[in-house]
């Protein structure tokens, strides 16, 4: 508006250049009346040489002051108009021989603003509309494929149920990914399918093995059990031969006997029938506490038990107690230390502890002064149990066999079947722990027991 205004005004001050020099009034009039066909002008003055007011122009009827003449030129917007003064040059352009004042109105321009910006309005409105359906449209497009795929795998999460599959409906990319989704469930559903069945096998094998364990433990029992009872007859017999034996002694002491016979007869009796029946009783004393470890174990696996907080202290206290000849025949320390209580079985804790103290006894070095400790200590998931001693140590290779059933490393030197490892390990099971040894030949052995740690740890009880 500047710019065209000061081009308008730099233009009549041109034309008015000839009426102002010759002072042809009615020129410059004329001049200034062709400010009508142009709608920003409001007004339009003249002054002449010596600065007076030669002529003015107004378009309606508003209030009109003409302003101070200016000699330079100069515009400024001020309120709603924009003023602009341009010097009218003689011919030559040597001097000023008059001014030109130019007021446009800037109401039009404002109008014109006010236009566009409705324009642009609805112009904008329309875009958000031509947006929503574009927008809409791609929707129902891309997003509506992907949020199947995600209704489909919720369902999936939901009811584990990969049987389901996603309808393809095009080749594009949306088509592969249906199809890449497909297959991976087809994998998922075929690795599902064989898991259940591994575990359907695995429970079966489990049940199985549940009863072929159940079975050899009756066998055993009922084997261990009934073979007692002849043995007990053998052992009975044996003593009544022993007794049978005294008596002909004493009938061979008699004079009818002929000293040949007598002899002989000595010979048969005293060595040859005593011999027979010393290896008698002492198989069948072998025989018969094998048996009774036998049922021991046996025991272990068959008999309901009931587990409850122990209070570990009281029991390893009985289970001393239990070995107190022992301890002082073979002059032996016995320590001791405070133990945190335990969840289990008492009597068959109290067992698994006798036979561990039992081995510690049994096996010591007798070069050395004995000494055994049983110590225990919280750990975070369960508790620890050790019982240590000096004795003559497990090497290397045999520390894992020991547990093994009839497992011994010098059965000539210790009596003993190979049966209390075994029973101790299976009791250990039975309390889902875990059981090791860590031994040095010649210096000691500390087998170590972990048990769950007790369920109201409050109010340890011994009697489960
Ligand atoms: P047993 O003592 O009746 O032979 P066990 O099952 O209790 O049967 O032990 C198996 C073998 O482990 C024993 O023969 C012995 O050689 C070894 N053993 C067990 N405890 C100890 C120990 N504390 N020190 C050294 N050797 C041991």
């Amino acid at each position: 508006m500047v710019a065209s205004t000061e081009t308008i005004a730099q233009f009549l001050a041109e034309a008015l250049q000839a009426p102002l020099s010759f002072d042809v009034e009615s020129d410059v009039r004329d001049e200034l009346k062709k400010l009508k066909g142009l709608p920003l002008i409001e007004n339009g003055c003249v002054y002449g040489e010596d600065w007076d007011l030669y002529d003015s122009y107004k378009k309606g009827d508003a209030e009109f002051t003409p302003p101070a003449p200016m000699k330079e030129k100069f515009s400024r917007l001020e309120g709603d108009f924009l003023h602009v003064f341009h010097p009218v040059y003689s011919n030559d352009r040597s001097s000023v021989i008059g001014a030109l004042y130019l007021r446009a109105s800037t109401a039009i321009l404002e109008q014109k603003i006010n236009r566009y910006l409705v324009t642009m309005g609805i112009g904008l409105i329309c875009l958000v509309f031509i947006t929503y359906l574009l927008a809409a449209r791609f929707q129902r497009i891309i997003s509506g494929p992907i949020l199947k795929l995600a209704k489909v795998t919720e369902h999936i999460t939901r009811d584990a149920d990969y049987s389901v599959r996603v309808r393809k409906e095009g080749d594009d990319e949306i088509g592969v990914l249906y199809t890449g989704f497909n297959n991976m469930l087809e994998q998922i559903q075929l690795r599902e399918k064989q898991r259940d069945q591994a575990e359907a096998e695995q429970k079966r094998l489990l049940v199985e093995l549940e009863e072929k364990n159940k079975e050899l433990e009756q066998v055993v029992y009922v084997t261990s059990h009934d073979l007692r009872s002849p043995l007990v007859n053998i052992q009975g017999f044996s003593k009544e031969l022993g007794y049978s034996l005294d008596e002909l002694n004493e009938l061979l002491g008699g004079d009818n006997i002929p000293g040949e016979v007598k002899e002989k007869f000595a010979m048969i009796l005293e060595e040859d029938i005593q011999d027979s029946l010393k290896y008698i009783l002492s198989s069948t004393t072998k025989m018969d506490s094998l048996l009774s470890g036998l049922l021991k174990l046996s025991r272990v696996g068959r008999t309901a038990t009931t587990f409850g907080d122990v209070d570990m202290n009281e029991l390893i206290t009985e289970v001393s107690n239990a070995f107190e000849f022992q301890v002082k025949e073979g002059g032996v320390e016995l320590n001791v230390d405070e133990l945190p209580p335990c969840y289990g079985n008492d009597v068959q804790l109290n067992q698994l502890f006798s036979n561990l103290l039992n081995n510690g006894l049994k096996y010591l070095d007798p070069e050395r002064a004995g000494k055994i400790s049983i110590s225990g200590r919280e750990d975070d998931e369960e508790n620890v149990y050790w019982v240590s001693d000096n004795g003559v140590g497990i090497c290397q290779e045999h520390q894992k066999k020991v547990f093994e059933i009839f497992h011994r490393l010098n059965p000539t030197e210790t009596q003993g079947e190979g049966l209390g490892l075994t029973i101790v390990n299976k009791i250990v099971s039975r309390h889902s722990g875990r059981i090791w040894v860590e031994s040095e030949p010649g210096k000691g052995s500390t087998f170590y027991v972990t048990l769950q740690k007790p369920k109201e740890l409050d109010e340890p009880v011994k009697k489960a």
